[in-house]
């Protein structure tokens, strides 16, 4: 019989990116079992997944094993299993093959996009959420020039050498900024029969400015730096239909074959299994410590939780930061409590420490805030790659990274200008979730 001072607490954490592996890396070496679940079996660096959508870096670089990273950790074991339903009267969390039982729930499970209602344009216009977004992306962009080369139509051509792009955030400027570069530097060599410096690329944002969630002036430096680049922004612009080739903006039907939709994100389905409230995005609306309300023992963080900063009173945004800094804090949280045996009664409150945004723009060009401070042009871009390259989970990703990065930026080659999968069929649908 195991006797109660010897059992140790479960510690169930579900969803293997920033926001969960924080608290599991928060949690080493506490007397608790710690398992981490995840439907895949790799961390993700998802702010570098518009450079393997653009050909510039392989899934390999942004990605890591969980269990390899994980390896040294002994009080940690690894699963591989999509969460179906949380059970939180009998505290257990449902996968396909198991039940898992816990002590304390950590949900961390991100967001995925959001087509307003249009989930029918998915497959029409990729977003930009999972390698397989990504290498989708690359197929198609990289089969758009293929197709053009060939094409002896005029209009035809055109429409394959069109790029829209959906929703001016950061992702969107991003990939509007990468899209015009490989035409305009990285491939005209590399074609006979096209002039690949004509491609379109078009940036299309429903509201007034670019970079919405950041100052004014950023959006509008990050507006000029692309339009001197050649990107045609639109701002205050609706798509309001996409149908095989067609972009519907507002009343024009525009002539597209390559559409990218970076419009919108919504909180993982996993919230909606839990029956409390969500806000419109879907995100979970949590406690000031995050967990949901009336259920001490059940943290919600990252991308899925919505919550109010306890000292600005302003939603804390859905950034890689913000996930590491809550999963960060559930740790300590949980360890405390497991180490003092303290009750849930004492938690202080989560803080968001801002410590800025920034997008880059293109090959040497960025835009960022950084505590009050804005930063532009090649400046902004050695931060970027600074911010961006340090957190890259493993050694041998980084250096990766950095060849690659250094090689294209001298050479303008895009190191995996690979098109997977059959050319034949144009466009191949993608789990949405
Ligand atoms: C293209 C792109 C660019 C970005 N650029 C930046 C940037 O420059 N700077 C920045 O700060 N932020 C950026 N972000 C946002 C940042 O990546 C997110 O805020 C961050 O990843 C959130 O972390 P998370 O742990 O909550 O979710 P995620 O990192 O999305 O991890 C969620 C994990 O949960 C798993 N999961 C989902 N559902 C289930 C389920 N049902 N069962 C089991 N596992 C599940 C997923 O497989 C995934 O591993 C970007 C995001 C994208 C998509």
């Amino acid at each position: 019989m195991t006797n109660s001072k010897d059992y140790q607490k479960n510690i169930l954490i579900v969803g293997g990116g920033f926001a969960g592996i924080s608290c599991v890396k928060g949690l080493a070496d506490c007397p608790a079992t710690v398992t981490l679940i995840d439907q895949r079996n790799y961390h993700l660096f998802q702010p570098l997944l518009y450079q393997v959508a653009t050909a510039v870096l392989s899934p390999a670089d942004i990605s890591s094993p969980i269990r390899h990273m994980l390896r040294n950790q002994k009080n940690v074991r690894v699963g591989l299993g999509r969460l179906t339903g949380v059970n939180l009267q009998q505290k257990f969390a449902q996968f396909p093959k198991i039940k898992a039982h816990y002590d304390y729930l950590v949900l961390a499970t991100g967001a995925r996009d959001f087509y307003f209602g249009n989930e029918e344009w998915a497959h029409l216009a990729p977003g930009l959420k999972t390698i397989d977004d990504a290498l989708e992306i690359r197929r198609r962009v990289l089969l758009a020039y293929e197709e053009a080369e060939w094409e002896a139509d005029e209009e035809s051509r055109r429409a394959k050498l069109t790029f829209v792009v959906v929703g001016g955030g950061p992702t969107g400027v991003e990939m509007a900024g990468a899209l015009k570069e490989i035409a305009a530097q990285t491939i005209p060599k590399d074609f006979r029969h096209i002039d690949t410096t004509t491609a379109r690329v078009i940036l299309v944002e429903g509201s007034d400015q670019l970079l919405g969630g950041m100052p004014k002036k950023l959006g509008d430096r990050a507006r000029k730096d692309l339009e001197a680049m050649g990107v045609e922004v639109r701002l205050n612009s609706l798509v309001t239909d996409l149908k095989s080739g067609i972009v519907s903006i507002g009343a024009e039907d525009l002539p597209a074959e390559n559409i990218i939709w970076a419009a919108g994100v919504k909180a993982s389905l996993v919230g909606e299994t839990l029956n409390t409230a969500l806000d419109p995005a879907g995100r979970v609306r949590v406690t000031p410590d995050l967990t949901i309300p009336g259920h001490p023992d059940v943290f919600v963080i990252g991308d899925l939780a919505y919550v109010e900063d306890s000292q600005t009173g302003k939603s804390v945004p859905g950034v890689a930061p913000a996930a590491i800094q809550m999963g960060q804090y559930v740790a300590k949280v949980i360890r405390q409590e497991i180490e003092n045996h303290e009750s849930a009664t004492n938690r202080t409150a989560y803080t968001y420490q801002d410590k800025g945004t920034m997008a880059t723009i293109g090959r040497n060009k960025a835009v960022a805030e950084i505590r009050g401070h804005s930063f532009y042009g090649f400046f902004a871009w050695l931060l970027w790659c600074i911010v961006h390259l340090i957190p890259l989970v493993d050694y041998r990703s980084r250096l990766s990274v950095i060849f690659s990065w250094v090689g294209s930026y001298f050479s303008f080659a895009k190191n995996a200008r690979l098109i997977t999968g059959n050319p034949e069929v144009k466009v191949k649908k993608l789990r949405r979730d």
